[in-house]
């Protein structure tokens, strides 16, 4: 049992483990993960415990019941919920696709259909995805939305109804639109093997 009083933080699970026929696996860094292998091939962590009754923490515990933990959670589970299916907006120049500068097409995150082509994508400044066109007619809904104090025109996925963002009329040349998109709203997907046309 020499061989192991070297790592004596782990000696008491060691000890029982060997005796049961497992060992430990350690990490490349020669530390001793505390995860044990047992005779069954299955991995399990004796290090990590449960909470004990005897908890010497000063930090005094609540006890919160589900009903008040779901009213301290924020009302969306994640910003893609959040914004389409609650019409919100993601914070500005938070979300990657705002400065994505890769070749390939922008899908609705909601059913994965095809909505912005990125040869349509230009830099408004804004801080938000924008386009001046969708990949195709049909594939956008445009309503009215008075919310806010602001007469805007809101864009949905015209297969499932996903709030995508809000279309103006301050964009670029050739339509003059600028589609003001949530990154959150949309998934990219690169161009696969498809030859440019030669302009
Ligand atoms: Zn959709």
């Amino acid at each position: 049992m020499k061989r192991f009083s070297k790592v004596a933080g782990i000696a008491a699970v060691a000890s029982a483990a060997v005796l049961a026929g497992s060992f430990y696996a350690v990490s490349r860094a020669g530390v001793t993960s505390g995860v044990v292998k047992g005779e069954d091939g299955k991995f399990t962590h004796p290090a990590v415990a449960a909470p004990q009754e005897n908890d010497t923490s000063p930090t005094p515990r609540v006890k919160m019941s589900d009903r008040e933990w779901k009213k301290r959670m924020p009302a969306a589970p994640s910003l893609a919920y959040y914004v389409t299916r609650q019409a919100g907006t993601e914070p500005p120049f938070s979300h990657p696709y705002n400065s994505w500068k890769e070749a390939g097409v922008f899908r609705c995150v909601g059913c994965g259909l095809e909505l912005f082509d990125s040869k349509a994508k230009f830099e408004s400044g804004t801080g938000w995805p924008s386009f001046w066109e969708p990949a195709a007619k049909g594939r956008v809904s445009e309503k009215p939305d008075n919310s806010m104090g602001m007469r805007r025109v809101e864009v949905n996925c015209a297969r499932c109804s996903a709030h995508l963002g809000h279309v103006f009329d301050d964009g670029p040349e050739p339509t003059g639109l600028r589609y003001c998109m949530n990154g959150a709203a949309l998934t990219f997907k690169p161009i696969e093997d498809k030859k440019e046309p030669a302009k």
